[in-house]
């Protein structure tokens, strides 16, 4: 073992800038952070995500929502139906990332989206 690990490359953008912070690997140039860990398990199998049909996901998809879901927080709920549209495959409990109109920025779970 070595105290000077070697940094991958940012898997969004390429860039060779990634830093390491709290066991996180940040991109400065696109703002992309991931951990070290999923960058390894990617590297071997690619991540797929699926909707609530089974359908795969990719990054830009538009998606509408299965059912009403709360917004953590708020008393506001999106209603089943709603689109959210380009959306972003992340890592974690919450796999999707995107924008919803008049709510906002939003991390949502694939099993309750379908492909729009
Ligand atoms: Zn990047």
């Amino acid at each position: 073992m070595t105290t000077t690990t070697a940094i991958p490359k940012c898997p969004q953008c390429g860039s060779e800038f990634a830093y390491e912070d709290a066991g996180l690997l940040i991109c400065p140039e696109c703002a992309h952070e991931w951990s070290p860990l999923s960058a390894e398990e990617s590297a071997e199998t690619e991540r797929i995500v699926r909707d609530a049909n089974g359908n795969v996901l990719a990054d830009g998809d538009t998606v509408t929502l299965v059912k009403d879901l709360k917004v953590k927080g708020s008393s506001l709920v999106i209603k089943v139906g709603t689109k959210a549209k380009n959306i972003r495959i992340i890592e974690g409990d919450h796999d999707i990332d995107c924008k919803i109109d008049g709510v906002g920025a939003m991390q949502l779970k694939s099993e309750f989206v379908k492909k729009a």
